[in-house]
C-alpha cells in the first residue's frame, strides 16, 4: 500500500497535525466514537495516522500532544508488531482477489477477541476497508452495532464508496484529502532527496507518497519504459499482446494510472493547454507528437476504459486480457 508504511517514530504529518488535534481534544474528553472511517485517495498518509492513533490510545504515558511515549511496554509492542490488543484485518497475500474474507473478520471480532485481556482498550484496524467482501462486512457490521466498550474500530479505505451503507453510516468518516501543494512540496523535498518535487508530484496527481516512491529511479524508468512501448503500440511498430504480457510485470493500480495520466496530457495538449497543466511535463514533446496523430475519439474511449478497468482492479478480472483488450483498441483504431 502506498499510503505511509507503519514507522516506529510516532509523529504526525504537517499536513495532518490540525486533525490531531482536534481528535486528540475529543478523545481526551472521553467522545472518541468507537469506530473511524479514514478515507481519502491513495498515497495522503491515512495508514501512518491510524499507526499513530492506534499507539497512541494504547499508550498509557501519552505526552502534552496525546503523541504515544515510545518508551512504555505497550509502545514497545506495538513497535515490535506485537501488540496483544493491536489487531490487523487485511486481504490475504496470495490470495487472487485481495478481498478480506468473512473468517479474517470473525477472527478479530469473535467474543473472546473483544473481551481484552488487560482491560485496557483494543484497536481493530480494517484496511482496505473496500476490499471486504460482502459477507465480511455483514459480519463486521455486528461489532459495529455493539463494539465492545473499550474497542476502537477503524477502517481505512481509498474507496469508501463501495462499502455498503450500513457499515459506513455507523462509522464516523475522517477525510484525508490532498495536502495544499507548499506543504506537499516541501515534506517531499525533505524526504526524497529528488531536486524536481514538481514533477514527482505532478505524476501522483498530488499525493504525497505515491511521489514518494516515483522518486524512486527503478519507477521512473519502469514508466519511461512503458510510455515508450505505449507509443510504439500506436505506431504499429511492436505487438500489443506482446506488450500486454510484458506489461503484467508491473503494479496493475500504478499502470492504469499512468495510461490515464498520458491519455489525459493528449487531451489537454488537443485542446490547445498548457504544457504547464500537464501530468507528465517532462515528456511535453513526445505528447505534442502524438496529440497531432492521435484522434480524440480513440483517446476518449480509451481514457474511459483505462478508468473502467481501474476500478475493477482489485477483483478477479484477468489482467492479461484486460490489457489486451487496451492495446489492440489503442494499436487498431487510429
Ligand atoms: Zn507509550
Amino acid at each position: 500500500m502506498t499510503d505511509g508504511a507503519a514507522t516506529s517514530v510516532p509523529t504526525i504529518l504537517p499536513w495532518q497535525q490540525s486533525l490531531w488535534e482536534r481528535l486528540w481534544q475529543v478523545r481526551r474528553s472521553d467522545r472518541l466514537p468507537h469506530a473511524l472511517l479514514l478515507r481519502g485517495p491513495l498515497g495522503t498518509g491515512k495508514r501512518l495516522f491510524a499507526g499513530v492513533l492506534a499507539q497512541a490510545v494504547l499508550c498509557g504515558k501519552n505526552d502534552d500532544q496525546g503523541l504515544p511515549c515510545g518508551r512504555c511496554q505497550s509502545c514497545r509492542l506495538f513497535e515490535a508488531g506485537s501488540h496483544p490488543e493491536y489487531l490487523l484485518g487485511e486481504p490475504e497475500e496470495d490470495a487472487k482477489t485481495r478481498e478480506i474474507k468473512v473468517d479474517t473478520i470473525r477472527e478479530l471480532t469473535s467474543r473472546e477477541v473483544l473481551t481484552t485481556q488487560t482491560g485496557g482498550r483494543k484497536v481493530i484496524v480494517v484496511d482496505p476497508a473496500h476490499r471486504m467482501t460482502l459477507a465480511a462486512a455483514n459480519s463486521l457490521l455486528k461489532t459495529l452495532e455493539e463494539p465492545g466498550a473499550k474497542t476502537l474500530l477503524l477502517l481505512i479505505s481509498e474507496e469508501a464508496y463501495r462499502l455498503p451503507a450500513t457499515v459506513r453510516s455507523r462509522c464516523q468518516s475522517i477525510d484525508f484529502p490532498l495536502p495544499p501543494p507548499e506543504c506537499a512540496r516541501s515534506w517531499l523535498r525533505q524526504n526524497s532527496g529528488f531536486a524536481d518535487p514538481d514533477l514527482l508530484l505532478g505524476l501522483a496527481g498530488g499525493a504525497p507518497f505515491v511521489a514518494l516512491q516515483y522518486a524512486d529511479p527503478e519507477i521512473q524508468s519502469a514508466r519511461n519504459l512503458a510510455l515508450e512501448e505505449f507509443v510504439r503500440v500506436f505506431q504499429g511498430e511492436q505487438d500489443p499482446v506482446a506488450i500486454a504480457e510484458r506489461w503484467l510485470e508491473i503494479d496493475r493500480v500504478r499502470l492504469l494510472d499512468w495510461m490515464a495520466g498520458w491519455l489525459l496530457d493528449v487531451l489537454r495538449l488537443q485542446i490547445g493547454s498548457s504544457s504547464q497543466n500537464l501530468i507528465n511535463p517532462d515528456q511535453e514533446n513526445l505528447f505534442q507528437g502524438l496529440a497531432k496523430q492521435v484522434d480524440s475519439k480513440l483517446a476518449y474511449r480509451l481514457l474511459d476504459q483505462v478508468l473502467a478497468a481501474k476500478s475493477v482492479a482489485d477483483s478477479t478480472v484477468n489482467p492479461q486480457l484486460m490489457l489486451e483488450g487496451l492495446l489492440i483498441d489503442w494499436a487498431e483504431e487510429r
